[in-house]
């Protein structure tokens, strides 16, 4: 029997970073009741990718046979020149990463990521109790009174009191305001694109047929401008991220409905092949500004600890947000599930001590890569080329 078997959680967030704590802290046989304020839980239609980091923390939760039904494996990681598109670098994915890390490299339809997660958590015949999750449930106001047991209060005036409760609600998270935490939220300057093309479109084009040559990650670097594209559901979908800088004229720094156009007209100075990919993009483009959080390490009060994008919100520079959530997860699970009940306020520090400082160098490593990725052509943009190449024998297609 788990040590915590006892234990109760509330989990305020039914995110990708949420319900994976919830999993990992099932498997350690806590009862955990996940807050969701959305009136269903998944996710928007786009891709995503894990690195072993988190491919591994799945897998040893017990997804590797669904996982390995749902997602697609690049060979390489290519980063392409905005002008011509040639190979400036190539990091080889596949079976190399899997034998250097013992963990895949993996691409998924983040609505097939988060069901497979979710079905985990809700299987009644999966380790420790089934978890609890409740939509429509979204987080107003917490009571400490008794600072034992943190109570959540929803919306319709319900309340869901626990031993610890977890703000895994996001980038704009309410728990964060509600324990009082510094605003660390920066505005980048950036947007992002975000849309899903068909694969059969990308692949009856000879101008971007070579995207199926070998299934890869891709990342084309340019002046100011960063564009990211692979395939998701074994080809059947182009994900394309482009990263441009925001501008005034987009209005309130919200998210919008882009259009075709604007995609192409970001990218119509650069390689033919690119604007000839974009231009297919026919279906929902979703704009968005790109916020990220100041390094802060503040995890935690009391009973209450905050856990992904609601700590350490990173840009999407090196695919990283999800999968860090991810490993905040794990860890929160191994040491509360390590305690008993009078154990819980030196298990929460130990998660904060073991996790704070490393997703801080990797919301930092992401931030550089603003800068990295987008040189202007010149003496910064040649050195940046050259080392990359360096690490590359030169094939090219
Ligand atoms: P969220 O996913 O935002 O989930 C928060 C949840 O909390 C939501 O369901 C929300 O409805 C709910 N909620 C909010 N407020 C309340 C409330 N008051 N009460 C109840 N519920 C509430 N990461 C990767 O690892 N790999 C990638 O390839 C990758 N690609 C990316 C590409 C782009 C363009 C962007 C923008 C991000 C990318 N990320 C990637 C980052 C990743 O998407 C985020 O870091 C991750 O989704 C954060 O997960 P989360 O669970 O912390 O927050």
């Amino acid at each position: 029997m788990a040590l915590s078997q006892s234990y109760e959680v509330t989990v305020v967030g039914g995110g990708l970073g949420g319900i994976t704590a919830a999993l990992a802290l099932r498997h350690k046989g806590l009862r955990v009741t996940v807050l969701e304020q959305a009136p269903e839980l998944g996710e928007v239609g786009a891709g995503i990718q894990t690195a072993p980091n988190a491919s591994r923390i799945l897998i040893r939760l017990g997804l590797r046979r669904q996982l390995e039904a749902i997602r697609t494996e690049p060979q390489d990681q290519v980063r392409r020149r905005w002008q011509d598109g040639s190979i400036i670098g190539l990091t080889p994915l596949g079976r190399r990463v899997q034998e250097e890390f013992n963990a895949p490299y993996w691409h998924y339809h983040r609505a097939d990521l988060h069901r497979t997660i979710l079905d985990a958590c809700t299987d009644p015949l999966g380790p420790g109790p089934a978890v609890r999750i409740l939509t429509d449930s979204r987080v107003v106001d917490l009571d400490r009174t008794n600072p034992d047991r943190p109570t959540a209060v929803t919306q319709d005036g319900a309340r869901h009191e626990a031993d610890v409760l977890i703000g895994a609600d996001g980038i704009h998270s309410q728990v964060r305001d509600l324990i009082g935490a510094e605003d660390t939220l920066v505005f980048s300057g950036d947007m992002a694109f975000r849309t899903l093309i068909p694969g059969d479109l990308v692949r009856a084009d000879p101008a971007t047929r070579f995207l199926f040559d070998r299934f890869q990650s891709t990342i084309w670097y340019g002046p100011g401008r960063h564009l990211v594209h692979y395939l998701i559901r074994g080809g059947e979908s182009l994900n394309i991220v482009g990263c441009v800088p925001w501008r005034d004229e987009y209005g309130e720094k919200t998210a919008f409905a882009g259009t075709t156009e604007m995609l192409v007209d970001a990218y119509a100075d650069w390689d033919d092949r690119a604007p000839a990919m974009l231009s297919k993009a026919k279906g929902e483009i979703t704009c968005f500004p790109l916020f990220h959080r100041r390094r802060d390490p503040n995890w935690i009060d009391g009973r209450v600890a905050l856990l992904g994008d609601a700590c350490h919100a990173m840009l999407p520079y090196q695919a990283q947000g999800a999968s860090q959530a991810m490993e905040d997860g794990a860890v929160l699970a191994e040491e509360l599930g390590a305690v008993t009940r009078g154990g819980i306020d030196g298990a929460l520090q130990r998660y904060v001590n073991r996790r704070a400082q490393h997703a801080g160098m990797v919301q930092q490593a992401s931030f550089r890569n603003q800068t990295f990725y987008r040189h202007l052509d010149g003496p910064a943009q040649q050195d940046r080329d050259a080392r990359l190449g360096e690490l590359y024998d030169g094939e090219s297609d």
